[in-house]
């Protein structure tokens, strides 16, 4: 027997006018003191609707965004999707050949682009011949504008536009809520990048995954700051999460300078931040030079948030780096870190090693760890290393346009690639990329481990350590290390400091002494880089 109740569909239109109604004088402020309130982005999502309406990008096309994190943006993460056409947000840190083949295979209708970012992509427009227009968004820089008819302001094109007067939730069918509203790219890094389509339906359950209480918990009172890029997985969920539980958002633009952050999160008292690892490195040496003392939450993911570091800002503002988990293929967010009651008790060094983990699932979404070689399910005791699979309404089940039928299981859970325990509580405890692990001798050495135990010594500000090729015990650990500026640990020091924390033939064969590591394309340091340098060399 059915239930009876209403089958309303899920849709993002729900979050922009939730916004509109009940949060309209609550403020997006973008880095540069430009201030708007949701009344007002709302007010423009009206008049970009019929704009995209007047420019006939059809329903179920994409629009893209090249572009920071900006209010002007956040119009385009409303707009798009409560008109029906799909939003794929594309990394600006792309190289020209991935960038032309990600909007060639999205088959992108329109591109909005950030005026200061027109010289990365204008080049590629003439390989581009699908894309009808550009539009470009004042970011207060002056680059000169392309003389072409496709080129077109986007302010100009709002306000020369008549408002949309209906409900867009409201022109939603029940069969709508399956209908794509996003579309993000991974990075690519084992064969070309695949395109992850997200539907209203996952993203507004994930938009409520990151509203529960004890998690991430995002709530009205809170003030946003993604410093993790619109274009990195939707910024994890936190401009829709934020609108839809009516919190003042935070977008800082295109800087990723520590002081322009740090004086961002004082000046607008934020509450909650999110940002990779990489970033909350640059930003720990000025922790106590703001007043951050509105902060309460701030989340550290796509990779590894070495206990070190969140215990940093632990001592600096109270606050440690609270472990999110998750991938492009889970909307992102699948796991939070955290202690919760049972933890209280413990004693601190134990209760460090709790915030370590990856942390528990968010509702909906089901973990299970599993025999590489066998593909059996292995037990929850914290102790079984297995891959990682995940399960729920906002994890992909399949990619844009290319068969990626490897990535799934047969019962169709998500294959993450990663390496993890599972706890008797359910606590998840990542133990490394399986690509980024080193086999010395028939057994493993965790990267991750590694880079933590290097990383607590005072003078190491960042780490990676990647396996090289050995004929013996075909592959040993290596650490590239940037010191603090004055820093002087030397080889020698580090072994003796890392010494009791980690088996001896864990120990690295050597220590290179770098000033800076390569990052990828968001923040992630990137070891495939330093593997190849290495290759080379
Ligand atoms: P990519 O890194 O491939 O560009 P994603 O941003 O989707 O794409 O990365 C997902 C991967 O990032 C995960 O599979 C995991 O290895 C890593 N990751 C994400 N969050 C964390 C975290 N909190 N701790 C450790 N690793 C993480």
């Amino acid at each position: 027997m059915d239930g009876l109740m209403q089958p309303r569909p899920l849709t993002t239109a729900h979050i922009l006018e939730r916004a509109e109604r009940l949060y309209a004088h609550k403020e997006v402020v973008t880095a540069g003191g430009e201030r708007l309130t949701y009344a007002g982005v709302a007010a423009n999502v009206r008049r970009l609707a019929t704009a995209l309406d007047t420019l006939e990008v059809p329903e179920g096309a994409r629009v893209a965004t090249f572009a920071s994190n900006s209010r002007r943006h956040l119009e385009l993460y409303l707009g798009v999707p409560a008109t029906k056409r799909v939003l794929h947000s594309i990394n600006i840190r792309l190289s020209a050949e991935h960038l032309e083949y990600i909007v060639g295979h999205a088959e992108d209708d329109v591109v909005f682009v950030d005026r200061g970012l027109l010289p990365r992509i204008w080049p590629s427009a003439r390989r581009l011949p699908g894309v009808r227009y550009w539009v470009v968004l004042p970011d207060g820089t002056d680059t000169p504008l392309p003389d072409d008819a496709r080129v077109l302001d986007y302010d100009s094109l709002v306000s020369g536009a008549e408002p949309f007067a209906g409900s867009f939730e409201e022109a939603f069918t029940l069969a709508d809520e399956n209908l794509a509203s996003g579309l993000c790219y991974t990075s690519g890094t084992t064969g070309p990048p695949k395109g992850v389509l997200y539907s209203h339906r996952s993203t507004v359950l994930h938009c409520l995954g990151t509203l529960a209480a004890g998690l991430i918990g995002l709530c009205e009172s809170d003030v946003v700051l993604p410093i993790v890029p619109m274009f990195h997985a939707n910024a994890w969920g936190l401009p829709y999460g934020a609108m839809m539980a009516g919190a003042s958002l935070v977008l800082p633009g295109a800087s990723a300078d520590p002081a322009h952050l740090l004086g961002l999160m004082a000046a607008e008292r934020v509450t909650v931040a999110g940002a990779v690892p990489t970033v909350w490195t640059s930003l720990a040496p000025g922790l106590r030079d703001h007043d951050l003392s509105a902060t309460r939450f701030l989340l550290g993911g796509g990779s590894a948030v070495p206990p070190a570091l969140s215990e940093t800002y632990r001592a600096a503002i109270g606050v440690p780096i609270t472990h999110s988990w998750g991938m492009t293929e889970i909307s992102p967010v699948g796991a939070i870190g955290g202690t919760r009651t049972q933890h209280r008790a413990l004693a601190e060094d134990e209760q460090v090693s709790v915030r370590a983990a990856q942390g528990q699932p968010l509702p909906l979404v089901n973990v299970r760890i599993v025999d590489v070689e066998t593909g059996r399910e292995l037990p929850r005791d914290g102790e079984a290393v297995g891959e990682l699979q995940v399960a729920g309404p906002w994890v992909a089940g399949g990619y844009f346009r290319v068969d990626a039928a490897a990535s799934f299981t047969a019962d169709g859970w998500l294959r993450t690639g990663d390496l993890a325990t599972l706890g008797p509580d359910g606590y998840l405890r990542l133990v490394d990329r399986m690509k980024d692990l080193i086999k010395s001798g028939g057994e493993w050495i965790s990267s991750v481990e590694l880079e933590a135990a290097i990383a607590s010594h005072p003078d190491v500000v960042e780490v990676a350590v990647i396996g090289r090729p050995d004929p013996r015990w075909m592959e040993r650990p290596v650490a590239y290390v940037v010191q603090r500026p004055g820093g002087t640990a030397t080889a020698d020091e580090l072994l003796a400091h890392i010494t009791p924390m980690v088996a001896k033939w864990w120990l690295p064969d050597e220590f290179v002494f770098r000033t800076a590591l390569p990052k990828t394309g968001t923040g992630k340091l990137a070891k495939s880089e330093l593997r190849e340098a290495q290759r080379i060399a």
